[in-house]
């Protein structure tokens, strides 16, 4: 089996790459592997599901690019293809004032990055959410919300249509550099390629390195833990209500989100997980965790944001922090409102330096590509990132 393409990961990033490679390259054997028995197992199908607008990133970023880009790409492949979906805007909301300067930081990138945003009264912005507690807000419409596991559903559909070879249950253990290939040992095989991208998530570093390479990044591993409203108190939140962020952390501080089913998610958290693919709070991986322990940048990290993190760790334990974050926004919101939800793994990328990698990061190899860095919001921006990423591999190969 040889190919010109193969890519590995199966969730959004891989999955919109490999489409985009097909228009890119009509006619090339492009193959994917993915070591789970289904698309999206990890990061893509434990998400928030809320479509970004790209508000938060510094303009001229790829992420601030790619997610105001992503965000009308998405939108109108979930209409071209019938996925259910809504860009219902969002409010992000200053309960202190202390947090207004950033409330207004927020309103001149928004600006910045070409979206419509608007600060309301707390009084306006309760015409929406007339449950907020807060003194002002900014309104960001083109924020909307999807169920990304759809989106993969169709994207694997067009993928197979269009003639790619799509493995599941195929994980790649090895890859060795031949002269005029790259050869990916599998659970499945063998299979050769001129040309390797790597898309696997919470693995890209572990896979960057298969090649030969040292990632220039660690991933380390968040969890991001969230509860669900029981149904009779849905009513509390309409659309998608988010605190004003920590400038230095970029996870987005616990909001409350409607998901497209209707469910109202509260969170998610960040806290340290002791596995890649850690889903409860004692997953436990010895690898994983000496990986992480063993890096400079953790401890560089944790340094600097030690409090952050006892914090994150606090309220991971305790539902009564949990709720108490919450009612910052909804005081209504009470302990018995909340049941626990299915959590998700973040791979954030961090340098030796202990700095979190806040953009994207794509690295390239002779006869490779890895996306290293791809944590929110990659699932947003994921078509754009597919098709940049076919366009350098396409350049590479001819
Ligand atoms: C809690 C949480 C909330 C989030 N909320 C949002 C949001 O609301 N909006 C948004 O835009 N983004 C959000 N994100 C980010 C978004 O989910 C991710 O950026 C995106 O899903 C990344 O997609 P991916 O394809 O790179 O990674 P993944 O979905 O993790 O896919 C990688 C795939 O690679 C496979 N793989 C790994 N190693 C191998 C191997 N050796 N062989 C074969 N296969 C392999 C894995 O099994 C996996 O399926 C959130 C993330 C989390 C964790």
């Amino acid at each position: 089996m040889r190919y010109d393409y193969l890519i590995i990961g199966g969730g959004i990033v891989g999955l919109a790459t490999c489409t985009a490679l097909l228009r890119e390259k009509p006619g090339a054997r492009i193959a994917l592997l993915e070591k789970e028995a289904g698309w999206a197992k990890h990061q893509t199908g434990r998400n928030s599901g809320v479509i970004h607008s790209g508000i938060y990133y510094r303009p001229g970023s790829l992420k601030a690019q790619m997610a105001s880009e992503g965000s009308r790409s998405m939108v109108a492949f979930c209409r071209e293809h019938g996925i259910a979906h809504e860009v219902c805007g969002k409010v992000i909301v200053a309960t202190e004032e202390s947090e207004l300067a950033g409330l207004q930081r927020l309103n001149e990138r928004g600006a910045a990055n070409g979206l419509e945003v608007r600060i309301l009264s707390i009084e306006e912005a309760r015409e929406t959410e007339p449950h907020l507690r807060g003194i002002r807000a900014l309104h960001v419409a083109s924020t909307g919300i999807v169920d990304y596991r759809q989106v993969c559903q169709r994207l694997a559909k067009i993928a197979q249509e269009g003639g790619a070879v799509l493995s599941l249950d195929a994980c790649a253990v090895e890859i060795r550099g031949m002269s005029d290939r790259l050869e990916v040992v599998t659970t499945q095989g063998v299979f050769g390629t001129d040309y390797l991208i790597n898309c696997g998530g919470l693995h890209s570093d572990r896979i960057l390195r298969m090649t030969g390479q040292e990632p220039p990044v660690r991933i380390v591993p968040f969890r991001g833990e969230y509860y669900t409203l029981v149904p009779e108190r849905r009513h509390l939140v309409r659309n998608l209500i988010y605190p004003v962020p920590d400038p230095a952390f970029p996870f987005l501080g616990i909001h409350f989100t409607r998901m497209i089913t209707g469910e109202v998610h509260a969170g998610p958290n960040a806290v340290l997980s002791m596995k890649r693919e850690g889903y409860t709070k004692m997953a436990f991986d010895p690898h994983d965790l000496a990986e992480v322990l063993t890096f400079a940048g953790f401890w560089r990290l944790g340094s600097k944001h030690w409090l952050a993190g006892a914090r994150e760790m606090a309220r991971s334990w305790s539902k009564s922090l949990f709720v108490k974050s919450l009612q910052r926004l909804i005081p209504e919101v009470e302990e018995e409102d909340l049941l626990p939800s299915e959590p998700g793994v973040r791979a954030q990328a961090i340098r030796p330096d202990g700095s979190l990698e806040e953009d994207f990061l794509i690295v390239e190899g002779r006869r490779s590509l890895h996306l290293l860095n791809a944590p929110s919001p990659a699932a947003t921006a994921s078509l754009e990132i597919g098709r940049y990423v076919a366009r350098r591999a396409a350049v590479r190969t001819d």
